[in-house]
């Protein structure tokens, strides 16, 4: 009976112990799903990277009860991890260790995707102590920062100053929570790279167009409201297309770069200066009006004129880019940020028209007719013509010396003057004035002879005698006017 009865507490005594550990487990999973339950909620709202360090490190802290811990992350560029947040002054001589990937445990870990606990980090060889910068660690434990597709952006260490810190639970805990975080680490980074590139040129580093009119009309609500100013400046390069053309898309793109410096670096802190397209930049300035935007734009263009020469394949002379300026201004020139704009940018055209690398603020013969307007669109229609070679002209011809007419090769027509590739044995005297005639082919008597300016000429490299040429109608002859005529729009 006795024998039944100790036989008895002994199964009672082993259910009992089978009870227990039983219940561990179960408080375990509980405390891992109460780990994750906290993550998730607190941690999928975080959209910056620095609001997510910091809630990161809260439930750290509180839930896994850990101290000092780091993150660090893959570099992509350099392939090598470096630290990003760290928990607090037991890093400061280690702010700046980065490891290649397979370096110490941490470059391990990157490597292998596998977390590394170390019981006495004294033990183990590849413990590198971030590189001899804290001394002070008994155990350590890295786990990888580890993405649903298997990619590892970096590490979560987690160290102790005393040695046996952490146990094999602890490992699977931080792994199970360094998932869920580098998620939301990755969704962060992703949403702040969405968010720059919104707000800045990738070539240039200036605003967008997007950011630009945000920030109009963010200002534009408050300086109506207290009655203040704000002026626009739109800026457009004269004749890039020629540029890139002859020097390429490389130098051209350099040209946009250092333009866009020369700008930033030229206005105050508060104007918002954007790439608005291509080789178009527009400028935002409070609490400025017209005439003090008109004297910045004047400035800003001779800036451009002096300082951006390409002298390379040009010789001594070196070739000048040039910019043309609109300026306008609220409330004279529009109630709303878009009618500003739009000034603006008629006032550039109206520039463009007149001969380029100017500042125009004020409608020229009191107003703006139609025809301004009218002749843009009428202008690229006999570019997109020319290009598709269905227009009448056969060649243009220019008067280089006193016996020779030279063919000049169109790229393109405007109702002022035309763009294209003329054979010249010297430098081109831009100022002075040529003889030129048309040739058709299509029976359009347009013989006359009219004089013309070469307004901007850049040598065509590797084929020295070859210009590329804008060139203006001076007399507005009545051939020109007539050949123009013959185009059907
Ligand atoms: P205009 O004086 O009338 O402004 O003449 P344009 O040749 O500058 O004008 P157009 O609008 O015909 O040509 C604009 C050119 O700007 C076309 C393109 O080659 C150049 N461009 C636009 N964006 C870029 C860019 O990102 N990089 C480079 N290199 N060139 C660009
Ligand atoms: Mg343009
Ligand atoms: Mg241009």
């Amino acid at each position: 009976m006795k024998h039944i009865e100790k036989a008895t507490s002994t199964d009672d005594y082993q259910r009992f112990l089978a009870t227990q550990k039983e219940l561990e487990g179960l408080k375990d999973q509980f405390f891992e799903l109460h780990t994750l339950y906290a993550l998730t909620k607190n941690l999928n709202s975080c959209l910056q990277t620095e609001e997510l360090f910091n809630k990161t490190s809260d439930l750290i802290k509180d839930i896994l009860k850990a101290e000092d811990f780091c993150f660090m992350l893959a570099d992509e560029n350099t392939s090598e991890l470096k630290m990003w947040r760290t928990s607090g002054d037991a890093y400061g001589a280690a702010k700046d260790v980065s490891f290649k990937i397979g370096e110490g445990i941490s470059g391990v870990v990157v490597h292998t995707g596998e977390p590394v606990l170390l019981n006495d980090v004294s033990k183990d060889e590849r413990f590198l102590y971030y590189k001899g910068k804290i001394l002070d660690i008994g155990s350590f434990l890295s786990v990888p920062l580890k993405l649903n597709n298997n990619r590892i952006i970096g590490v979560l260490n987690i160290q102790k100053k005393e040695t046996n810190g952490f146990g094999e639970y602890d490992k699977k805990l931080f792994v199970t929570a360094a998932h869920n975080i580098a998620h939301t680490i990755e969704r962060a980074r992703q949403y702040e790279k969405v968010q720059r590139e919104a707000m800045f040129d990738h070539l240039t580093t200036l605003y967008t167009r997007r950011f630009f009119h945000e920030a109009c009309y963010r200002k534009h609500g408050e300086i109506e409201r207290y009655g203040r100013k704000f002026s626009v400046i739109i800026g457009d390069i004269d004749y890039f297309k020629y540029f890139n053309d002859i020097y390429g898309h490389r130098l051209g793109d350099e040209i946009l770069k250092k333009l866009a410096y020369l700008l930033k670096s030229n206005v105050r802190q508060g104007d918002v200066v954007c790439r608005y397209g291509g080789e178009e930049f527009a400028i935002f300035l409070p609490e400025t009006d017209k005439k003090d935007a008109a004297t910045i734009a004047e400035k800003l263009r001779t800036l451009v004129e002096n300082n951006l020469i390409v002298s390379e394949t040009c010789g001594d002379k070196g070739v000048r880019i040039t910019i043309t300026f609109g300026v306008s201004a609220y409330p004279e020139d529009g109630k709303t940020v878009e009618e500003v704009v739009t000034t603006a940018d008629k006032f550039l055209y109206i520039g463009k028209e007149g001969g380029r690398n100017k500042v125009i603020s004020e409608p020229l013969n009191n107003g703006f007719d139609n025809k301004s307007e009218k002749r843009a669109s009428n202008r690229c229609k006999t570019a997109l013509k020319i290009a598709r070679g269905i227009n009448h002209i056969y060649s243009v011809e220019i008067k280089v010396n006193e016996e020779n007419w030279r063919i000049c090769t169109l790229r393109d027509v405007s109702r002022n003057g035309f763009k294209g590739e003329l054979e010249l044995e010297t430098d081109v005297p831009t100022c002075n004035r040529y003889l030129c005639k048309v040739i058709t082919d299509s029976g359009v008597e347009v013989t006359n002879v009219f004089s013309v300016r070469i307004v901007h000429a850049i040598k065509i490299p590797k084929n020295h005698k070859r210009y590329m040429v804008g060139v203006e109608i001076l007399d507005k002859h009545d051939s020109w006017k007539r050949l123009i005529s013959t185009l059907k729009y």
